[in-house]
């Protein structure tokens, strides 16, 4: 009944051309906005201009005005920031609640959400109360010369093929995208945009969840943020063997990486998983030791500015994407190539 209502609200004044702009949800905890949101705020920037339309943020929270310059220092024209009691956590009511007000006040074209947990959650539910559709996952983003449409890359089919999709009968359109995949710009601190205040009472919804207490976990190993990324797959060998990769990323003051099939063998914790069911990664440089190069691997490190690989097999699809093949026995070329990097 809520979706029928949602429909015929939106079948009565779905013009598309009311719709302007890209739009950025920027995620925060605990008050900290988090990389992606910079990161997104990048891409929407490079949309916004092939569109020759405004770049905005929205951000939700409580006691959070401190941290609107931010996001004009990372390229927004508009900040429209949503305070209230009730905001202070994400929960999924009240943020949805906020999301569906501001897009249906202010009609963006596009918004972009975080493949994260909370835009994972998010997005699909706002996408349905404003009756649109959603392409989750993105890895690459783009507009259409043409038709001025969103091209919106993900991988599909378990990753065997890279689907482009569309969405032209309705606006917004929306996509999540993975973190890790765009690079945010360098923050410029002369930049300055509007901001729009919307005070939000969450009174009138039923709100049935409640954060009693935050628990933090030790120290997370975030390998998105990392610079230079080593990292092993099957032809490592062993668990005890994948410390030749994790040597030769601290000494390249790097982090160290897995495919899956190191992954699963057990060698490596997953949280280092690096490709389409693990994390994208968009290091200055990524170096592929023993790694074949499947397309599932491909999708998580395309982004990374260089890619070496070190593979005894010539023909190892990890050839195509590298800028920098050695081929031959990478327990012989690894230590090497660290020595001469270091000198660099
Ligand atoms: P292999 O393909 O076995 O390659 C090992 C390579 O090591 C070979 O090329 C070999 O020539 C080389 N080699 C062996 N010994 C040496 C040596 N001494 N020196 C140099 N080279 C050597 N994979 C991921 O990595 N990340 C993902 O997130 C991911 N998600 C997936 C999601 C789905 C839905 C599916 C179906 C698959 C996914 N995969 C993922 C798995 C993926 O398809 C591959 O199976 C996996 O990436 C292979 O890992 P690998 O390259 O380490 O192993």
């Amino acid at each position: 009944a809520i979706y029928k209502e949602q429909v015929e609200k939106h079948e009565n004044c779905d013009n598309l051309s009311q719709y302007s702009g890209v739009m950025v949800f920027a995620e925060q905890r605990q008050g900290v906005i988090q990389n992606i949101s910079f990161e997104l705020l990048g891409e929407g920037r490079l949309l916004a201009d092939k569109l020759g339309e405004e770049l905005s943020a929205i951000l939700i929270g409580t006691d959070i005005f401190g941290k609107v310059e931010d996001l004009f220092k990372y390229g927004a024209d508009k900040v429209y920031l949503v305070e209230g009691v009730g905001f202070e956590n994400y929960r999924t009511e009240p943020y949805c609640y906020a999301m569906e007000k501001i897009i249906n006040e202010y009609k963006p074209e596009i918004v972009l959400i975080g493949a994260t947990n909370i835009g994972r959650d998010l997005g699909p539910r706002i996408a349905g109360r404003v009756v649109t559709g959603l392409t989750a996952d993105c890895i690459e983003l783009g507009i259409d010369e043409d038709t001025k449409l969103l091209l919106q890359t993900r991988p599909a089919f378990g990753g065997n093929i890279m689907a482009t999709i569309l969405c032209p009968e309705h606006r917004p359109q929306m996509a999540t995208i993975r973190p890790g995949v765009f690079k945010k710009n360098d923050p410029d601190s002369s930049k300055k945009g509007v901001l729009v205040r919307v005070h939000m009472s969450i009174s009138d919804i039923n709100v049935r969840t409640e954060v009693l207490e935050t628990i933090k976990q030790g120290k997370i190993i975030d390998i998105q943020d990392a610079e230079i990324i080593v990292s092993g797959g099957r032809g490592v060998g062993s668990a005890d063997n994948f410390n030749i990769i994790k040597n030769a990323a601290k000494e390249l003051g790097g982090i160290f990486g897995a495919s899956r099939a190191a992954v699963d063998a057990g060698w490596i914790d997953s949280n280092y998983q690096v490709g389409q069911t693990g994390k994208t990664v968009a290091p200055k440089i990524y170096i592929a030791c023993g790694i074949s190069g499947a397309i599932q691997h491909q999708a998580g490190i395309s982004k990374s500015d260089i890619i070496i690989a070190i593979n005894k097999n010539p023909n190892a699809a990890i050839f195509d994407i590298a800028d920098y093949g050695i081929c031959g026995d990478l327990f012989k070329i690894l230590p090497i190539l660290v020595e001469e990097l270091n000198k660099v």
